[in-house]
């Protein structure tokens, strides 16, 4: 398997897996549903590459994003924002400008949230 990156096109497995996730079934119940059948863990590995090539932080996120772009249900896509530049490099095409605007503004956002997070992490348990 090529190592995946972002803004390339969904394989059709790891479509399938993301379209059977947003419908609610589990990695196990997905991975029962592909043909040929495969593990768990090789169904939870094509959702890591799809949160990859979309640019996404969670599952969740990744259905989100894959609705935006029409990916999962064709509905018509939005502008300015991080989905819209995503649709647009997914579909192979040069992001619009209102959606490099959006996708700057994103890319900061998540550096800034990285450093935040580093200069003061989370503590989980309180004393
Ligand atoms: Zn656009």
């Amino acid at each position: 398997m090529s190592i995946p990156r972002y803004g390339q096109p969904l394989g059709a497995r790891e479509t399938e897996i993301l379209r059977l996730v947003s419908q609610g079934l589990s990695y196990g119940e997905a991975a029962g549903r592909l043909q040929p059948p495969v593990t768990e863990n090789t169904a939870k590995a094509h959702m890591q590459r799809v949160l990859t090539k979309l640019g996404a932080s969670t599952a969740p996120h990744a259905v989100f994003l894959a609705c935006q772009a029409g990916i999962l249900d064709g509905r018509p896509r939005r502008h300015g924002d991080h989905a819209g530049y995503a649709a647009h490099v997914y579909r192979g095409e040069d992001p619009c400008e209102a959606c490099w605007d959006g996708e700057r503004a994103y890319r900061a956002g998540r550096r800034a949230a990285r450093r935040a997070a580093k200069a003061n992490p989370p503590k989980l348990l309180a004393s």
